[in-house]
């Protein structure tokens, strides 16, 4: 079973902070990580491959430095790793990210399952990895929290849904996003970590991938952000912690009306 996993490189931090005048996230000065949720893709990932067989492979979208993520990523036990970077790609929006994700993800082939997070800690949009899969014509389960089976060319999952939990099978190849209740990642290991430092990571740029540079980058995004604030609080609500008392207290005035 071959397996893909798009993974994102986010600043460490919930506190994200916006440039004012291009509305872009501030980078400098924060430390970088593998978006959190893309740690429980990577290790479903890798326990599919331990059941089924079959190879891993982890590819970003991102400036140079993205290649950490990639490292650790097989420093976990990914087999092979794809950086996508090129100017032609900053600024994307999600339609954009997806289109270039999916151009790679063509050219890597023979693929069984693409497993994505649910959502990236910045950007937050949780649209890319659905994005993905209309791009690639692939149907997807999206806020996956398990995966039941894998059948010979179809996969049962378990999806969070607003009212329960839906139990969805899909024909293979397809996608899911995950959540963080499907499984607890693992560690690196030191032969994995010595493993990444040894493995050479191809940089693809939009040539490599055949990708129509006219709807990449800042300039082909059909979307893009026009302001970022805070609403306003609206009149008559009262901003209050969530301690047991002021819940309590909350609870009886309503019961009250
Ligand atoms: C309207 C709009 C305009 C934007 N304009 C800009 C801009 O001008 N400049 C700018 O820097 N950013 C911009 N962004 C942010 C940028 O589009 C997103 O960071 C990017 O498209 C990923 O979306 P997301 O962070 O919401 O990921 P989500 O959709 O929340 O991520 C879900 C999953 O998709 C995968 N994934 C997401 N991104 C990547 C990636 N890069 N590589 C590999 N896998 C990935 C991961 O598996 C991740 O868990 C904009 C976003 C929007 C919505």
């Amino acid at each position: 079973m071959n397996l893909i996993v798009p993974i994102k490189q986010v600043p460490d931090t919930t506190d994200v902070k916006i440039n004012p005048q291009t509305n872009t996230l501030i980078r400098d000065g924060v430390r970088s990580v593998t978006n959190p949720f893309d740690m429980f893709a990577i290790e479903e990932a890798l326990r599919l491959k331990e059941r089924f067989g079959g190879k891993v492979t982890v590819v970003t979208m991102g400036p140079p430095q993205a290649k950490k993520v990639l490292e650790e990523a097989m420093a976990m036990g990914v087999d092979d790793a794809v950086l996508l970077s090129n100017r032609a790609f900053a600024g994307s929006d999600t339609l954009a990210t997806s289109y270039v994700i999916a151009q790679a993800i063509k050219r890597i082939g023979d693929f069984d399952l693409i497993v994505c997070g649910k959502q990236a800690s910045d950007g937050d949009t949780a649209q890319v990895g659905p994005g993905i899969a209309v791009r690639l014509k692939l149907p997807h389960a999206s806020f996956v929290r398990k995966v039941r089976t894998v059948e010979k060319r179809s996969v049962v999952v378990e999806r969070s849904a607003d009212d329960g939990i839906e139990v969805v099978k899909m024909p293979l190849p397809s996608l899911i996003t995950v959540t963080k209740e499907i499984n607890a990642p693992r560690h690196t290991s030191f032969a994995g970590k010595f493993r990444a430092k040894r493995t050479h990571v191809p940089m693809w740029g939009p040539k490599d991938i055949g990708c129509d540079e006219a709807i990449v980058g800042l300039e082909g995004s059909p979307t893009w952000v026009d302001r970022i604030f805070t609403p306003p609080m609206k009149k008559g609500c009262l901003p209050m912690d969530a301690t047991k008392e002021n819940i309590a207290k909350l609870a009886g005035e309503i019961l009250k009306r």
